[in-house]
């Protein structure tokens, strides 16, 4: 069994969406950053996980939601990525080429990559963490 891997997909119970932080209160005003959801700006257990990424305001200032219960019976799917084989190669590549570490790319590199791929950079971080050691060389498709 590889529990690491299963926590890694966990859904949280709580989600935390738009930010809701004042930016303006001091002057009076009414100033939303307008970031629309949260996203952990380091790795789970670190300080910098409290922080989004993308206002970096604390995540309790972002709406909390709470994720709904996996409802039986398939009437709600859930959750998980699906990669077209086309982003799986593209990843893969990636993901040799630093050496199966994000850390080791640039900033800007991973995030041009991920807009081109079409994927979260946490989305490939997931992806990378859990098909590290597959690294064999593909057949030419
Ligand atoms: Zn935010
Ligand atoms: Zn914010």
């Amino acid at each position: 069994m590889t529990g690491e891997e299963k926590s890694m997909i966990t859904p949280p119970p709580y989600m935390f969406m738009e930010c809701l932080k004042n930016h303006a209160a001091a002057i009076g005003g009414s100033a939303k950053d307008g970031c629309g959801e949260f996203m952990a700006g380091g790795e789970e257990g670190t300080l910098e996980a409290f922080n989004c990424a993308a206002c970096v305001c604390h995540q309790n200032f972002h709406r909390k939601v709470k994720v709904p219960q996996q409802v039986r019976g398939g009437a709600k799917k859930r959750f998980r990525t699906k990669f077209t084989k086309d982003q799986k190669e593209k990843m893969r590549r990636f993901a040799h080429k630093t050496g199966w570490k994000i850390y080791n790319a640039e900033d800007a590199e991973v995030r041009s990559f991920c807009e081109e791929i079409g994927v979260s950079k946490k989305v490939l971080k997931v992806w990378m963490h859990n098909h590290k050691g597959n690294n064999l060389p593909t057949a030419a498709a």
